[in-house]
């Protein structure tokens, strides 16, 4: 038997590479959440939500066997009844899963708009940005192929940013072809990557999927991969126009980028228009979302042809920009008054007028616990509240409550029956 542990530290920890979400920080999570959410919801998506474990097939079809994602980084796990699930790793596969089991596509109004936003999973090395749990807000416009559709969803997440004070992000755009002429490319590609010296791994990674191989990070990778041929010079007429049109679309809208002729993505899906917005004060991590056209996915997982666009969006490493940037959010207050009372029947009267108060959207705590009214007035400063309510058995008798603004000190006595309507003029 081991010693029982003498650490005052907990015994259960959060598991390696996740971390919780606990006030005041947590309130920031809720703020860019919705304020990714709020531009999407304007312009038509629905909201959909899918379970956190999928078929592990579905990743494995959609994502790609030869991505990272799915090769090293998915929870995967073995039912009781022996099916073979994986904790989702990102949004999109589920989300087009979602769509054409409950035949969104046939109704006849398409694209079909939807946002989600929830947990994801990869076992990845945890560091700074890079987590095994995150969460993301994601946008996919499914079944509809038309520049301005793939322009809407990158201004939509742009505003989103905005709308938050972000500042310090950039847009990096590419196109990554289609199937008319990606095959002519990716040979080209396969044949300059042939010549130079690679480990083993990349080597496998040439004849799988050698766009993959241009994003390599390594040093020594990249110094040979000057002169490798770019998609940009093998687009199709077609491609070409459309990568054009989804360019001025942008720049009408205000809506700065970059071209980055080798930005491929880790998943395999993605065809013509990709993106990613990156911040600069983030190191390493610096991808803060991304997207693209995938208009071979639903054929890949069964479905009809659906060319589709979407986007998912970090909101860990979102909340991490805006704390790089020194970002001051304009965050609800939690408490802005605060009632502490002196007595049983002033406990009572007090929190009926707590309830009114919040009933009538002020935002109102209450001194619980039967704190002494020292300790219920440290509690009130403590929470932040503007106002204290103060009671007393001599108040009640006389019909007022007391009322102190704790930035000033100042106290008076207000009529019972005025409270609510004083308070709410108060903090209007
Ligand atoms: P991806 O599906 O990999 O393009 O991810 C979209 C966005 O989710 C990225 O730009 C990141 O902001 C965020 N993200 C992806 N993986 C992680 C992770 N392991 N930890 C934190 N955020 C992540």
């Amino acid at each position: 038997m081991t010693t029982p542990s003498v650490s005052t530290s907990p015994a259960f920890k959060a598991p390696k590479g996740t971390y919780d979400l606990t006030p005041p920080r947590s309130a920031a999570y809720l703020a860019v959440r919705e304020a990714f959410a709020a531009p999407v919801r304007r312009a038509g998506y629905g909201y959909v939500e899918t379970p956190g474990f999928e078929d592990v097939r579905l990743f494995a079809r959609g994502v790609g066997e030869s991505t990272d994602i799915v090769t090293k980084e998915m929870y995967t796990l073995t039912t009781k009844g022996g099916d073979e699930l994986a904790l989702r790793p990102e949004g999109t596969a589920s989300v087009l899963r979602a769509a054409l089991e409950g035949n969104l596509h046939k109704q006849g109004n398409l694209p079909v708009k939807l946002w989600y936003s929830g947990s994801y999973y990869r076992y990845e090395r945890p560091q700074k940005g890079r987590y095994r749990h995150f969460s993301q807000v994601g946008a996919e416009a499914i079944g509809a192929e038309d520049p301005a559709l793939d322009a809407e969803l990158i201004v939509l997440a742009v505003d989103g940013y905005r709308a938050l004070g972000l500042t310090g992000f950039r847009l990096l755009l590419n196109s990554l072809g289609d199937q008319e002429c990606r095959p002519a490319y990716r040979t080209a590609l396969q044949d300059f990557l042939r010549g130079l010296d690679l480990d083993e791994p990349t080597r496998e990674r040439i004849e799988i999927n050698p766009l993959r191989v241009l994003d390599d990070k390594r040093p020594e990778v990249r110094a040979q991969l000057d002169g490798a041929p770019l998609m940009r010079d093998h687009l199709c007429e077609a491609c070409k126009a459309y990568h054009e049109q989804v360019r001025e679309l942008l720049t009408a809208a205000g809506v700065a980028y970059e071209d980055d002729p080798r930005l491929v993505r880790g998943l395999d899906y993605y065809t013509r228009t990709t993106f990613e917005f990156v911040h600069d004060g983030l190191g390493a991590q610096s991808a803060i979302g991304g997207g693209g056209r995938y208009d071979g996915l639903s054929e890949m997982i069964g479905g009809p042809a659906l060319p589709s666009v979407g986007w998912a969006l970090g909101v860990d490493r979102t909340v991490l920009a805006l704390e790089a940037e020194g970002v001051a959010l304009d965050l609800p207050a939690t408490t802005d008054v605060y009632a502490a009372a002196l007595g049983e029947q002033a406990r009572r009267t007090l929190f009926g007028v707590v309830t009114e108060l919040r009933r009538a959207g002020v935002a109102a705590d209450f001194a619980f616990g039967g704190k002494g009214l020292k300790n219920a007035m440290k509690s009130a400063d403590r929470s932040g509240a503007r106002y204290a309510l103060v009671a007393g058995e001599r108040d009640l008798d006389e019909g007022v409550v007391q009322l102190k603004d704790l930035g000033s000190g100042e106290q008076r006595a207000v009529a019972l029956g005025a409270v609510v309507g004083e308070l709410r003029k108060l903090l209007a």
